[in-house]
Order: C-alpha cells, then structure tokens, then sequence
C-alpha cells in the first residue's frame, strides 16, 4: 500500500503543501486534503476589494475540490475534532450536512496546515461596534457600513496582542539568530487598511489621513518588517498627517465611541477596523505535538521533533511568525521535500535546507498605489526593502490572478520576477 500523505486544511498552505507532495513525490503516494469548506479564501486581496466597492465572494473564492482533482488529490470536506499522533489518526465530522456520524482516517505522513482562529470573539463588544477586513462576511460588512451608515467621523485601525507560546525557544534563523518575539500577529493589514482607509476618505470628500489613527500593541508597529522599513513608513505616514499609537498593550473594549486599549488610553472613533489574536484551534491545544498556546512545534525544517512524520505549515506552526502566507508557503515545500527524502525521492543536502523567513508583504494604498516590503532583518537576515508606487499595485493584482489561473501553483520566477520589477525596473 502506498504511504497516505493526509494535509489538514485547504487554504494556501495545506493547498501547497499537497501540490508540492504530488510534485515531488510522484505516484508513490496517496494524499487526502481535509478541510470544513470547500473553496480557498484568498484573503490578501479582500481589503482591496472592499474599498474598491465590490463584493470579495466574488472574485477571491476559488474551488478546491477540482483543483486538487488535477493532481488526482482526494478531497474530503469535514469538521477536523482531533488528532491522535500515538495512533496516526484523525478524527472529523463530513460537514456537507449536519447529522453526520463521526469518522477517523490513519496516516503515515500528516501536515498541519489548519491555520488559527481569529479570535473576535475575545473581543468585547466587537459583533456589535467593530468592523475588519478578514473574510467575506466582515468585507461585505464594512463595505455596507461605508456605503450606508458612516457619516465622516473618526477612524481607528489596530490590532489585538498576540501571545506566542514556547514553541519557538529553541530556534536559531540566519545561522544562529534567537527566534523574536512578536506582539501582533500580523501588523500587514492595519499598515494597508490604514493607507486605504485614507485614500477612500478622500475619493468620497470625507476626509484624509489625519482623521485615521492606526495602533499597534507592540512598541513599534510591523516591527517584523525591520526597523528602517517601519522607519520610513512612519515618516512618510506622519507627514501625510495619520495619527500614531504605540504600546497599546491590547485592545480591552469597542464601544460606540471608541476603543479602550489595555495601556488606559482610549481612541475615539466612529469606525472601529481591528485585527484579533491569532489563536489556535481547541483541538490543537495539550496535543504532544503543540506548544503552551496550541501551535504546533516543528524544526527549521518543518517537522515535529517529537513525532517525525507530523509537519506543519502556515499559521498553524509556532515558527510561523507574523502570520504570513507567504512563510507558510515557504514551509510547505520544506514539506514536502522532507517527505520526498524520506521516501527516497530526494537527496538529504537539498531537502534539508532550513526554513530562512522573508517578510514579503505587498499592501494596496487606494488610488493603483501600493507599498512593498522584503525584509529578514528581524529575523537576522541581511535584507531590508521599501518601495511604494504603480508598480507594487500592479504586482499585486497580477499575483492574484496568476494564483488563480495557476490553481495556486505559482511559479518559482513568480517571486523572483516581483522582486526583479519592484526593487530594480519600475518602483520609485
Ligand atoms: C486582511 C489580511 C490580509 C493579509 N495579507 C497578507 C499578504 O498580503 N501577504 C501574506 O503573505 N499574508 C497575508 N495575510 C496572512 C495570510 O492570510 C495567512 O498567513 C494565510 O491565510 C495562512 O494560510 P494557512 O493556510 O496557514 O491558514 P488559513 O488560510 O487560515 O487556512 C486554514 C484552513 O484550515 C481550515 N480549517 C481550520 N480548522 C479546521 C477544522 N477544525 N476542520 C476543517 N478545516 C479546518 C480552514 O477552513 C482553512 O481553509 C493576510 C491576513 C489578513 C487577515
């Protein structure tokens, strides 16, 4: 019987990770994808599309059943309940219906990919006063909100703390740097909504930056992105006149009014745009294969150092800090070059190379303007790049549509090629 390869979770990097298997593994393997629904939300772009006017559902959902059917991938859609790494077993629901009985599927190779939960829910008074940008529900939310209901007032974008968990102490990146500690999860779309934000205020005669305040938990807001990038972006953001709070410490309440912060300070606000903690899943927490928290602990080579066939990638791993895509998408070839070695199918030294994180981050502006960001500085790489304009915008619209066109199996010059037109040819 063939090894059966099963990848928890759908989105980009369960997605990948079962790409980058049948890739590299060829038919010498069987792979199952589970996940409770059954289309990929590409997130990155809702943002854009919500200030933009237009409903995200539209154009940001892609199929995942027929696009796993390609590479001859099974799909199977269920409510993941839990997983036993003693047994090589998952235990889930099918979902299609309700009134299903429960089910378990064995496993020789299993990839934790099921990313966190957006923790709103923590946040008091969040359904009734908050807005975000983070699925198809809130973006139709908002969108309504900025269509109907805001009159102009005070606008204020932020994020909740994020709690780490231990998992990632004993990590050294960059040949030897201490793994960092973040506060926010992930600090991209507070730093694009807040740009867009003031774009859309001025397209609708509401308005500019000095009416938005953007805060961060965190000493320094998108620290990850190094400190002389999130230097220059905080120049350029203060002289077009946003608002700036740091050492928020965490978001304690949305009322009507405002936000109330753990630090004591409150923002006023009409609009109220924030971003949870990134937590695990109930059923990842007091696994032997998770942290404190509930990520999963992996090497720099993405494996569980207790249970060698368990991976992780994206969200879901402890390594995987800010909470990027584009890192997760790093990780799931790491996968799946380890389980190629593992069944002989690659050598040692290519798959062995370790995980080297980028921060990557393109943000849409408003207006055709974006910024980009490729930095590994914080994590004790040597690189720190910003450019803003065209170019950047273009870059992401374009890699959207070739994710789509490709069914998320983006070409290797597909970054290069960004980096190339970004950092050289065109940005200013
Ligand atoms: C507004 C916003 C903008 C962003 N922009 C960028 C960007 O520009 N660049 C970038 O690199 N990153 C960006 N990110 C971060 C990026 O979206 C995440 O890092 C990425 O989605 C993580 O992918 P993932 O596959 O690990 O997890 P997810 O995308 O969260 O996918 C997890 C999957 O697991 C499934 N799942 C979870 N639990 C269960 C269960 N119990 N049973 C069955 N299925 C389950 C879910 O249905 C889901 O399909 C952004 C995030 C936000 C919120």
């Amino acid at each position: 019987m063939k090894p059966h390869v099963v990848v928890l979770g759908g989105n980009f990097a369960g997605l990948a990770s079962a790409q980058k298997v049948r890739e590299l593994c060829g038919e010498s393997v069987r792979i199952t994808v589970i996940d409770r629904k059954n289309f990929l939300l590409f997130v990155p772009n809702v943002p854009a599309e919500v200030f933009e006017g237009r409903d995200p559902s539209k154009t940001l959902a892609m199929d995942i059943p027929s696009t796993l059917d390609e590479d001859d991938i099974g799909f199977i859609q269920a409510e993941i309940k839990a997983i036993d790494p003693d047994a090589k077993r998952v235990d889930f629901v099918p979902n299609e219906r309700p009134g299903a009985a429960p089910e378990s599927m064995s496993y020789d190779y299993l990839v934790v990919a099921v990313g966190n939960r957006l923790a709103y829910d923590k946040i008091e008074g969040f359904a009734e006063h908050g807005h975000t940008v983070s699925d198809f529900y809130y973006g139709n939310k908002l969108r309504h909100f900025l269509a109907h209901e805001y009159k102009g007032g005070p606008v204020a974008i932020g994020s909740a703390r994020f709690h780490q968990g231990d998992g990632t102490k004993d990590i050294k990146l960059y040949g030897g740097h201490a793994f960092p500690t973040a506060e926010a999860a992930c600090e991209g779309p507070p730093v694009e909504t807040m740009l867009s934000m003031a774009t859309w205020l001025g397209q609708h005669g509401k308005g500019g930056p000095d009416k938005v305040t953007v805060f961060t938990p965190a000493s320094l807001i998108a620290e990850d992105a190094g400190e002389k990038v999130v230097g220059k972006l905080l120049e350029i953001a203060g002289g077009m006149g946003f608002n700036y709070v740091n050492e928020a410490k965490d978001i304690t309440r949305i009322t009507k009014d405002g936000i109330e912060l753990a630090s004591g300070k409150n923002i006023e606000a009409e609009l109220k745009l924030v971003f949870p903690d990134w937590v695990p899943h109930d059923f990842m927490k007091g696994l032997p294969i998770s942290d404190n928290e509930g990520f999963v602990v992996t090497d720099v080579t993405m494996r569980n150092p207790k249970y060698p066939n368990v991976f992780a990638a994206g969200d879901a791993a402890a390594i995987t800090v800010p909470k990027l895509g584009g890192i997760g998408h790093a990780q799931s070839e790491i996968v799946a070059k380890q389980i190629a070695k593992d069944l002989g199918k690659m050598a040692p030294a290519e798959a062995d190379k370790p995980l080297e994180p980028v921060v990557y981050c393109i943000g849409d502006m408003g207006n055709n303007q974006a910024f980009y960001i490729r930095s590994n500085s914080w994590f004790g790489g040597p690189d720190q790049v910003l450019k803003m304009g065209h170019m950047p915008f273009l870059l992401k619209m374009q890699y959207k549509n070739l994710f789509f066109k490709t069914k998320g199996k983006m070409p290797e010059w597909g970054l290069d090629a960004s980096k190339l037109l970004a950092e050289k040819l065109f940005a200013a």
